[in-house]
């Protein structure tokens, strides 16, 4: 069964060198640059296979998926990572399933977390959106909010604020697609005067991440490339 996926050897060895070579171009180390394999719409046998690669992590937009998935999945010891737009009455089921936020966008999704991770007895590592491109569809906190909301964050013990996640405008032009990951580094910076520690940038996908390496992100959530188009 899992024959059917055996191009993802080739896919994964390709990215991970494209990844290294943009790295080694923006004259950073690739060790610093992590790689999350986004898995949505692909099936438990293809993730299944993926972790015969050795990886264990991987981003899905929809809990339904993860809840889909997490059963038929639950020998290999998955990090389920949630990177889509989270409806606050899914709560229950992220706390239970999730090892990981990074779309955390409004105070009133931190809240519903907090009270079902805090029924679980769990807490988990989070990253806040933000909206760096003017395009409507894109979700995330506006900028001028992050100085609040992570003051706001402190007092939920549940939630391990560990940095920031953006989706780039999408262009043609790679000059505004940049402008958006160099405006999250430098939400990242101008945070870090104020006492808010961001080490983790997740930004950059298939088809933008030698721009976002160059601009200093330290996660890149790459679907297409590595699993191949989706349906
Ligand atoms: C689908 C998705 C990705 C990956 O996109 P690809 O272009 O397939 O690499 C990254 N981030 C988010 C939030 C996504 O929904």
């Amino acid at each position: 069964m899992s024959d059917d996926y055996g191009y993802l050897a080739a896919h994964w060895a390709a990215v991970r060198e494209r990844v290294d070579a943009a790295c080694r171009e923006a004259g950073r180390a690739p060790a610093e640059v992590d790689v999350l394999p986004v898995s949505k719409t692909f099936g438990a046998d293809a993730i299944r296979a993926a972790t015969a690669l050795g990886l264990h992590r991987f981003g899905e937009n929809k809990v339904q998926e993860i809840r889909e998935k997490a059963g038929p999945l639950a020998d290999c010891a998955i990090d389920w990572v949630v990177i889509g737009h989270l409806q606050t009455n899914k709560a229950k089921d992220v706390a239970r399933l999730a090892a990981e936020v990074q779309s955390l966008d409004r105070w009133e999704l931190a809240e519903a977390l907090d009270r079902r991770l805090q029924a679980e007895g769990r807490a988990i590592d989070v990253l806040v959106q933000v909206k760096t491109s003017p395009e409507e569809s894109k979700q995330g906190l506006d900028p001028a909010e992050l100085p609040a909301f992570l003051a706001r964050l402190r007092g939920l013990d549940t939630l391990r604020v560990r940095g920031l996640m953006t989706m780039a405008v999408q262009s043609g032009d790679p000059a505004p697609v940049r402008a958006c990951f160099r405006l999250l580094r430098e939400l990242r910076d101008r945070m870090a005067g104020e006492g808010h520690a961001l080490p983790r940038l997740s930004m950059g996908m298939s088809g933008d991440f030698s721009l976002a390496v160059a601009e200093g992100a330290t996660e890149l959530r790459i679907g297409t490339a590595i699993f191949g188009r989706r349906g």
